[in-house]
């Protein structure tokens, strides 16, 4: 075996053991600055810091939810101060999942509107409680309408 092609087995072993170690190391650093979470009610995937993770599962009894999820079950306890923050979130967890069980067409967008909706539904109707103006039509809505009537 020539010198030459002994240097260059040399040199590609160490490489790969640099890459090993790069590897280890961000693979660390990611562990401890950002994870990847998933929301427990509409399964939404976000990077957030541990650090987060644990302040919001701490605010939602130990259940990790994305922004919008949290929003909408700020909205209940709003609504309905008597309930239980665990109840709060394992309603919005059922609806989620019916809802993701029985949209056909785009579910996630679907229930992202359909969660708008109620906070913006519940918007209107606070601000309607002290201000009489004339109903703003809604314009169009992204949730099909359900019709009872066969
Ligand atoms: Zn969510």
């Amino acid at each position: 075996m020539s010198e030459q092609r002994l240097l260059r087995k040399a040199v590609s072993d160490v490489s790969s053991e640099i890459e090993k170690y790069t590897a280890l190391e961000s693979s660390t650093v990611d562990d401890q600055l950002l994870k990847q979470a998933e929301c427990e009610c509409c399964g939404l995937k976000e990077d957030c810091t541990t650090d987060y993770i644990t302040r919001v599962r701490g605010c939602h009894c130990g259940i990790w939810v994305c922004g919008l999820c949290s929003e909408v079950v700020k909205e209940r306890l709003r609504r309905a101060p008597e309930t239980a923050m665990q109840d709060a979130v394992r309603f919005h967890r059922e609806f989620c999942q019916k809802y993701n069980s029985t949209t056909r067409l785009n579910p996630k967008l679907s229930l992202t509107c359909a969660m708008r909706d109620i906070a913006k539904r519940s918007n209107e109707n606070r601000s309607f409680k002290n201000w009489s103006a004339p109903k703003i039509a809604r314009s169009s809505s992204c949730v099909p309408k359900i019709d009872f009537k066969h």
